[in-house]
């Protein structure tokens, strides 16, 4: 038997689907050295658990590397993260910033507080990646914030966009990448719980009083209303954010 041993059906489907995207769009070469942003999320937590069982599968080699930007509502958040790390063997990151009270004082006035938190988590990861000599961010973006963001792009900004599975920046110097955003969080959720994964809440205000979730609560009660729609909305997108990768890589 693998040394993960015997897989069930939902982390079978995590490992197969993070698997068929990252072929279909050719996300990773042989030597790539990927950054693979955890929060402390069931997302991220899968993703990490998801890519080191691909690292094993995959006939070329390619390096891992945790890295945990905690937004500093509880310093204490991260330590089941060094933990597993640590008795897992991954090489891990792991930095205790100020940035989400940062986000909701004074010194942001004009934009949401996950606008602004975001922004400085994502530069920091950034310099994370050029620090550690990385080739690919690996977000832990799911099938639901695909449909999530789409509508949100359309109803709030008018335009047609998700999340691309795989997208270069800084003249290609950086990947970052979506191992799991063809999964929908169903599966991932109870991949997690089958794989005992230490997750914790976020303590932040703002979690889960979003206009994220706003929008994502109007969406289930009107897929409430019409049977099949969730599963057509959802493969649509998902068909349509693949032809999409697969056309630019
Ligand atoms: S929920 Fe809180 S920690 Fe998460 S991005 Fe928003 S402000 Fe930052």
């Amino acid at each position: 038997m693998a040394k993960w041993g015997k897989l069930s059906f939902a982390q079978k489907k995590c490992v197969s689907t993070v698997g068929m995207l990252m072929q279909k769009t050719e996300m990773i070469k042989d030597g790539d050295r990927i950054g693979i942003a955890v929060s402390g999320g069931v997302d991220s937590f899968v993703m990490i658990r998801t890519m080191l069982i691909r690292q094993a599968i995959i006939p070329f080699n390619i390096e891992l590397m945790v890295l945990h930007v905690n937004p500093g509502f509880k310093p204490e958040n991260h330590k089941p993260l060094s933990d597993w790390c640590r008795e897992n063997g991954v090489a891990s990151h792991i930095e205790l910033t100020d940035y989400g009270p940062r986000a909701h004082g004074p010194e942001n006035k004009k934009k949401s507080a996950c606008f602004y938190c975001s922004r400085l988590r994502r530069k920091r990861l950034f310099e994370l990646c050029d620090q550690y000599n990385l080739t690919h961010l690996a977000l832990g973006h799911t099938a639901d914030d695909l449909v999530t963001t789409f509508h949100m792009n359309m109803i709030q900004s008018g335009r047609i966009q998700g999340l691309s599975a795989n997208e270069p920046f800084f003249q290609g110097k950086l990947n970052v990448i979506r191992p799991t955003l063809m999964l929908e969080k169903k599966y991932i959720k109870a991949a997690a719980r089958q794989w005992g994964l230490p997750i914790w809440d976020n303590k932040c205000p703002s979690n889960d009083n979003t206009k994220r979730s706003e929008i994502n609560d109007w969406l289930e009660q009107e897929w409430r209303k019409m049977p099949g729609s969730r599963n057509n909305t959802f493969n649509a997108l998902r068909r349509w954010q693949l032809d999409l990768n697969m056309k630019t890589t």
